[in-house]
C-alpha cells in the first residue's frame, strides 16, 4: 500500500469542523494538541478527547477533556473526525485510515496565524512556540507534495563519548575503535544534503558525546548560519565545559543544548549550566529517562508482514539520521551499517557524498531523497532490530559498561 494514501484534508476549516454531527477528537496529545484544545474551545468547537499513541500522555490532566490512548479510539468512537496534532501527520493518516477514519484536517492549518499565548497550556512559552511551528510547517509540508520539509536530522559528529552505556539506543556500547567525523566531510555532506531539501526545523548535533569532536564548533558555525535549518540542537552528557571557539560558537540564537543528567556520571553539569547562564546560551537539562531496551543487535527471523508491522510501529523510524556521508531513517539503522553488523543493504540509505560527487546521479537526488523519506515501508536493518515502540517497558538509563560490547559482524 501506498505509504501515504491520502494527503488532501477531508475537512478544511473551522466552518467545516463545526457542521460536523460526529464527535470532533485531537490526536496527538502534545503542546501542540494541547494548544488546538485550547482554541478549539475558545471558538465553540466541543472536544470529545485527546488521543495518544503513547499511552503514558493518559495520565495528563486537561482541564475538562479527557486524554485516551488510541487503541481505545474504535471502542469509544465508532465515528469521529479527527483534527491532526502530531507533527508526522502522514503515520497518523495512514492509522485513521486502516482504523477505517476518513474524516480529519491538518491541525496545523488551525495553528496557523493564532496567537499562541492566548491559547497557551502549561510549558515554557518558547516550547509551546518551537511545537506548534514544528506542527504548522510538518503539516504544510505533507499538504505540498514538492517539499521535502523535515521535522529533525541527527547528523553524527563523533563515535566517541565520555559515557560507556551499556543500553546506548545510538549503539556507541560496540565501537571498539570509535572516530571523530572530519568537519570539512561534514559540512560537504551537510550542503549536499540541504541543496535537495527545503527545510529543515531541527538539526541535532550528536554523538556519542558531541564534545568530543574538537572542532564542533566548525560544523555549529556553519549550522547555524544555513538559512535551510530552524534551529541547531546539540545533545550532550554533561560531562565537557566548552570553552573558547567551541564556547563562542554556542552563543547563536539558533541554538539549544539538551543537557542530559545522568547524576554523579555527569560531573561537569552544574559547571556546564553556570558557562550556559552566564553566556545567556539557551539549555534545558533533563534526568535521562524513558530508556528502553531497543540496543541488541541480532537476526529476528520475522516474516515481511511482520516485518512491515514492527516498522510501521517504531518510534524511531522518522529519527533521520546523516552518518559517514549516508542519510538514514534511524540511528539503529546508520549504526548497525557502519559496524558492519548487517548484511549490505543499499536501499537503507541515500548515499549523499555518494551522489554529490557524481554529476549524472545528483540529478535525481531530490528525488531518491523525498522516496526514501516518504514511500519506506521496512528496512533491512529492522530484521536485526527489536524496534522501539511506545508502550515498551523502561529500563534503568546510563548503566555503564567496562568494556565495547560483542556483536557479530556480517560482512
Ligand atoms: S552518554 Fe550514554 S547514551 Fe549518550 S551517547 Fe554516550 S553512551 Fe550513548
Ligand atoms: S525497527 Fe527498523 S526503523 Fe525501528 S529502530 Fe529498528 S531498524 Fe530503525
Amino acid at each position: 500500500m501506498d505509504k501515504y494514501p491520502v494527503n488532501t484534508p477531508p475537512v478544511q476549516s473551522l466552518d467545516d469542523l463545526r457542521e460536523q454531527e460526529s464527535p470532533v477528537v485531537i490526536f496527538g496529545a502534545g503542546f501542540a494538541g494541547q494548544v488546538l484544545l485550547n482554541f478549539c474551545t475558545s471558538v465553540g468547537i466541543s472536544i470529545a478527547c485527546i488521543c495518544d499513541n503513547n499511552g503514558d500522555k493518559s495520565k495528563l490532566d486537561l482541564p475538562g477533556c479527557e486524554v485516551i490512548p488510541a487503541s481505545e479510539l474504535v471502542n469509544r468512537y465508532s465515528d469521529a473526525c479527527f483534527i491532526i496534532a502530531a507533527a508526522d501527520i502522514g503515520d497518523v493518516v495512514l492509522q485513521l485510515s486502516e482504523l477505517g477514519y476518513e474524516n480529519w484536517i491538518a491541525g496545523g492549518l488551525l495553528l496557523k496565524g493564532i496567537d499562541i499565548s492566548e491559547h497557551a497550556c502549561k510549558g515554557p512559552l518558547e516550547f509551546l512556540e518551537y511545537s506548534v511551528s514544528t506542527c504548522i510547517l510538518c503539516h504544510e509540508s505533507y499538504l505540498t507534495p514538492d517539499k521535502i520539509f523535515l521535522r529533525s536530522v541527527d547528523l553524527v559528529i563523533t563515535e566517541r563519548c565520555s559515557l560507556k552505556c551499556q543500553d546506548c539506543s545510538n549503539l556507541m556500547q560496540y565501537y571498539e575503535t570509535p572516530i571523530n567525523y572530519d568537519s570539512a566531510s561534514l559540512i560537504m555532506t551537510v550542503d549536499s544534503f540541504l541543496n535537495e531539501v527545503d527545510e529543515v526545523n531541527e538539526f541535532r548535533v550528536i554523538g556519542g558525546e558531541p564534545f568530543m569532536n574538537k572542532r564542533i564548533d566548525l560544523v555549529l558555525t556553519h549550522l547555524s548560519a544555513h538559512e535551510k535549518i530552524k534551529k541547531v540542537v546539540i545533545y550532550t552528557n554533561g560531562t565537557i565545559v566548552p570553552k573558547g571557539d567551541v564556547l563562542k560558537a554556542l552563543m547563536n540564537a539558533k541554538i539549544v543544548l539538551i543537557v542530559t543528567d545522568y547524576e554523579a556520571l555527569s560531573r561537569n553539569i552544574d559547571q556546564l549550566k553556570q558557562i550556559l547562564d552566564e553566556n545567556k546560551i539557551t539549555y534545558y537539562a533533563a534526568k535521562a529517562q524513558n530508556w528502553t531496551d531497543c540496543a541488541a543487535i541480532g537476526p529476528q527471523h520475522r516474516s515481511v508482514d511482520e516485518q512491515k508491522d514492527v516498522y510501521k510501529r517504531c518510534c524511531a523510524k522518522n529519527l533521520f539520521t546523516i552518518l559517514d556521508g549516508k542519510f538514514y531513517r534511524c540511528p539503529f539503522s546508520a549504526h548497525v551499517d557502519r559496524l558492519k553488523a548487517v548484511p549490505k543493504d543499499e536501499s537503507d540509505y541515500v548515499d549523499i557524498a555518494g551522489f554529490a560527487s557524481n554529476q549524472e546521479n545528483a540529478k535525481t537526488l531530490k528525488s531518491i531523497i523525498r522516496d526514501f523519506v516518504f514511500d519506506k515501508d521496512q528496512l533491512g536493518a529492522c530484521d536485526y532490530c527489536v524496534g522501539r515502540f511506545l508502550e515498551d517497558p523502561k529500563i534503568t538509563p546510563g548503566i555503564q559498561t567496562s568494556a565495547p560490547l560483542s556483536y557479530q559482524r556480517r560482512r
